[in-house]
C-alpha cells in the first residue's frame, strides 16, 4: 500500500514538474487579435469589483463598433483636443464607462474640475477597473492609463491631484460613456 501510494506521487510530480515554469512565464504578450475569439462570448454586463474578464477582439471589430474619433484615441492611443469632449465642464452623477467594452472606470464622485480641458478622476472605480502603463512617447516620461477589460487607451494619470489621492487621472470624453445614476 505504502509502495503504492509513493508510485502515485512520484507519478504526479514527473507530469505536474514540466509543468510549473509554463505558468510563471506570464500572460501572452502577443496583439489583440491574437487573443479574440476566447471572450467575446461573455456577457457585457459585470457588476461589481471583481477582475473584469478581458475583452478582446480583432483590429476590424473595433474599428467597426467604433467612432474613428473613439478609434483612434481608445485604439491607437490618441488623444483628443482639450476643451472639445463632451465631459470635461460636465458634472452628472453617475459612473463613467470604457466606450468599448462598457466597463465601469471612474465615478462622477471622484469626478474635479483640473482646468485642463479633459475629464479629471482622483481615482478609478477600483484597483481592478484600469491598468497603468509606463509611456515613454512624445519623449515625456508618463503613466498611461488602460481599461483592465479591453486594454483601451484612456489618459493618462499625474501625480498632482487633490487629496486624499493627490492623483489626476486625464482622460479623454471620448473614451468614456455616461451613465446616470439616480439617488
Ligand atoms: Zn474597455
Amino acid at each position: 500500500m505504502d509502495r503504492f501510494l509513493r508510485l502515485r506521487v512520484t507519478l504526479v510530480l514527473v507530469f505536474l514538474l514540466p509543468l510549473l515554469p509554463a505558468c510563471t512565464k506570464g500572460r501572452p504578450a502577443g496583439p489583440l487579435r491574437e487573443r479574440a475569439a476566447a471572450s467575446d462570448s461573455q456577457s457585457p454586463e459585470q457588476k461589481g469589483p471583481a477582475v473584469p474578464r478581458k475583452v478582446a477582439k480583432p483590429d476590424e471589430e473595433w474599428r467597426r463598433s467604433l467612432t474613428p474619433e473613439q478609434y483612434a484615441v481608445t485604439r491607437e492611443k490618441g488623444t483628443e483636443p482639450p476643451f472639445t469632449g463632451a465631459y470635461y465642464s460636465f458634472k452628472g452623477t453617475g459612473v463613467y464607462r470604457c466606450v468599448c467594452c462598457g466597463n465601469e472606470v471612474f465615478g462622477s464622485e471622484t469626478k474635479f474640475d483640473s482646468g485642463t480641458g479633459w475629464p479629471s478622476f482622483r481615482a478609478p472605480v477600483s484597483e481592478q477597473s484600469i491598468r497603468t502603463e509606463h509611456d515613454t512617447s512624445l519623449g515625456v516620461a508618463r503613466t498611461e492609463v488602460l481599461c483592465s477589460r479591453c486594454d483601451a487607451h484612456l489618459g493618462h494619470v499625474f501625480p498632482d491631484g487633490p487629496p486624499p489621492t493627490g492623483l489626476r487621472y486625464c482622460i479623454n470624453s471620448v473614451a468614456l460613456d455616461f451613465v446616470e445614476k439616480k439617488e
